[in-house]
């Protein structure tokens, strides 16, 4: 019999249309530790042409979506047909399709001639290349396990589920894998930082991570870069679900397919906001760095928020240092907590009157920017502008004209 085979999956690489029988793909068996993968260095014509290297991948990828749901739910997970193994069939037959079939207990994967290029000629494209078309049936197969009167014939609905479904774990299941992700978005793998231009929302959209089985759609329409779905493209809207175009199960299962995604790119907001959560923790890392510079002391806190402060004002011998600052770097572009009520107090040489002696402060902000008035958060706090305004010769970056870079500020330290 062919394989690779193992207790979950078998595959029977039996085509129907050449009613064949291929040989045994005689791949090593792994069962000694670790897989020598044979096509680790194979160069892509091998891929595309070698039906053992067909057998490979439709296996693994079937186990890998099946690990995934296994892993997700925290137990097996069992097929929908009956028993424990799954056939899949890599060269089905001649047609551009592949379908699950429970009475069958078996996955199929056709191949078909490509659209002819310029040169009027063509190749033949495997369904069983596709990742895309692998994780689609092969959720297929699991969800009729979960639940298996979905296939019974109901509302479109039903259907439109089991086809969105599919569609959305043959989408997020790539998101698993670092190099393809990275591939897709700019060419390269590895670890490499990925340019943020490429993430940008219109541009993630129209990316091939969006895009369901691209080469397959491409080679069926013989359109350039027509993928077969695009579902995150579809404009939202109430007419799709009495539309009669749009009761057919795989049409109706993008609109599934587009709200999650859509939801997803809700959830990048969300990742946003933690970053900045994890920003303001950042801020209570800095350092907060006092100079003494001949007579002089010059206070530097960077982004110093009060948990930072609240340990340093907590120490006496720190707390007679501040006392005798003589310029003061304001800290966090003036935000609320950065420079707490307790240390201003401390600062001995605030003033009403200008003096030699009087207390400098500077300030780079912007306002408007951060924070809000009503809510008292509203950077650079006015309450503390006020303050440094009245008792310290204060200067903000605020008062910088149109062409000027920066301030110079001078100190004797004699
Ligand atoms: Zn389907």
């Amino acid at each position: 019999m062919s394989g690779p085979r193992g207790y979950r999956v078998a595959v029977v690489d039996y085509d129907v249309t050449a009613n064949a029988l291929y040989q045994t793909a005689d791949l090593p068996s792994g069962l000694d530790g670790e897989y020598h993968d044979p096509f680790l260095d194979a160069p892509d014509g091998t891929l595309l042409s070698d039906p053992r290297f067909h057998a490979q991948n439709v296996y693994a990828v079937a186990m890998r979506i099946l690990a995934r749901f296994e892993f997700a739910l925290g137990r097996r997970v069992q097929w929908g047909c009956e028993g424990h193994q799954l056939n899949i069939l890599p060269h089905a037959f001649a047609e551009p399709n592949a379908f699950y079939s429970r009475d069958d207990r078996s996955l199929f994967f056709g191949y078909f001639e490509s659209f002819p290029d310029k040169q009027d000629n063509t190749h033949t494209v495997f369904s069983c290349l596709s990742h895309d078309v692998i994780a689609h049936e092969t959720t297929h197969a699991i969800l009729d396990g979960l639940r298996s009167r979905y296939l019974e014939p109901s509302s479109p609905d039903q259907g439109a589920f089991h086809e969105g479904l599919a569609d959305v774990v043959a989408l997020l299941s790539v998101f698993a894998l670092p190099d393809v992700v990275g591939a897709a978005l700019d060419g390269t793998t590895g670890t490499a930082l990925i340019d943020q231009e490429l993430l940008e929302k219109d541009k993630l959209a129209n990316s091939v991570l969006f895009r369901l089985a691209d080469e397959m759609g491409q080679e069926m329409s013989g359109v350039r870069g027509r993928a077969l779905r695009h579902s995150i493209m579809l404009p939202p809207g109430k007419d799709y679900m009495n539309d009669p175009d749009w009761q057919e199960v795989h049409k109706r299962g993008e609109l599934l397919v587009a709200a999650m995604l859509r939801s997803r790119r809700l959830r990048a907001d969300e990742m946003l906001r933690l970053v900045r959560i994890l920003d303001n923790v950042l801020n209570n890392t800095s350092l907060i760095l006092l100079f003494r510079c001949g007579s002089k002391s010059l206070l530097f806190p960077g982004d110093a928020q009060i948990e930072n402060w609240s340990y340093a004002l907590s120490q006496a011998a720190v707390r007679e240092k501040l006392k005798k600052v003589d310029l003061y770097k304001v800290g966090h572009h003036g935000s609320l907590n950065a420079t707490p009520k307790s240390l201003w107090d401390l600062f001995d040489q605030k003033s009403d009157v200008d003096s030699p002696d009087r207390l400098q402060s500077l300030m780079s902000t912007m306002a408007h920017k951060h924070g809000d008035e009503e809510r008292r958060t509203e950077v650079p706090r006015q309450t503390l502008v006020q303050a440094l305004d009245r008792q310290s010769a204060f200067f903000t970056t605020q008062s910088l004209k149109e062409n000027e870079l920066f301030h110079e500020t001078s100190l004797d330290l004699s």
